[in-house]
């Protein structure tokens, strides 16, 4: 976001302006500064403060709730690039743990689907209660993640062919974010090829 920012401030200062190119200019920088305190809030609370600090916080949730207002805002987004998000089961599940957390985990996922989707596909989101475990699944019809990827795409910053996500926004922090966050609630992810296309996150966290 500081790269798009300053790229943003610099090109604006290069001559004088109309009004709406700085509005626009002013709205994009404006968005991105939003992304920079989300991105460094959620840093913070994964770095700033120990494991145990973090769990002693945690409360009885219903992530079904949680899962839901994510799906419902996320609905629209995905309709607008003609994406149907749909729901395969959302089970009443309770887990102790983090809300905040727990929410970032299930935008990042569905976030990542719809943004590595192309126009009519399906997203599916699943959200089942185990006796010992919440399973958790988000599955696409995308672009899909080759094997020799699948190892890298935890690590801080990584993207999985640059030049094909030069067209998609982001910087890499997403899925790391997500790996603390389950590692953090005693949970596992892993990542399934989806048939014919796309790929399938499947999360895992012991009750
Ligand atoms: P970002 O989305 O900002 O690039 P992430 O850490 O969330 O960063 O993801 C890392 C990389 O993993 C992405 O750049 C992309 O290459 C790959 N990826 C993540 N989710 C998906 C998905 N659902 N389908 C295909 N590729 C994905």
């Amino acid at each position: 976001p500081l790269t798009i920012i300053s790229g943003e401030i610099e090109v604006l200062l290069k001559k004088e302006r109309t009004n709406e190119e700085y509005k626009t200019s002013l709205v994009s920088i404006f968005e991105e500064t939003q992304n920079l305190k989300d991105i460094v809030n959620i840093l913070l609370t994964l770095t700033s403060t120990n494991d145990k600090q973090i769990k002693k916080d945690f409360k009885k949730q219903d992530i079904n709730d949680i899962l839901l207002k994510v799906y419902e805002e996320y609905f629209f987004i995905a309709q607008k690039r003609n994406i149907v998000l749909d729901i395969e089961s959302i089970h009443i599940s309770t887990l102790y743990c983090d809300e905040i957390l727990i929410r970032s985990m299930f935008t990042n996922l569905i976030d990542n689907a719809i943004k590595f989707s192309k126009e009519n596909t399906r997203i599916i989101v699943d959200l089942k209660d185990k006796q010992k475990e919440v399973i958790f699944k988000v599955i696409d019809e995308g672009i899909g993640i080759q094997d020799k990827q699948k190892e890298f795409i935890f690590d801080r910053f990584y993207r999985a062919d640059e030049s094909h996500n030069k067209k998609i926004k982001g910087y890499g922090l997403g899925l790391s974010i997500v790996k603390n966050i389950i590692n953090l609630h005693n949970g596992e992810i892993n990542i399934y090829d989806n048939k014919p296309n796309g790929s399938i996150f499947e999360i895992k966290i012991r009750k």
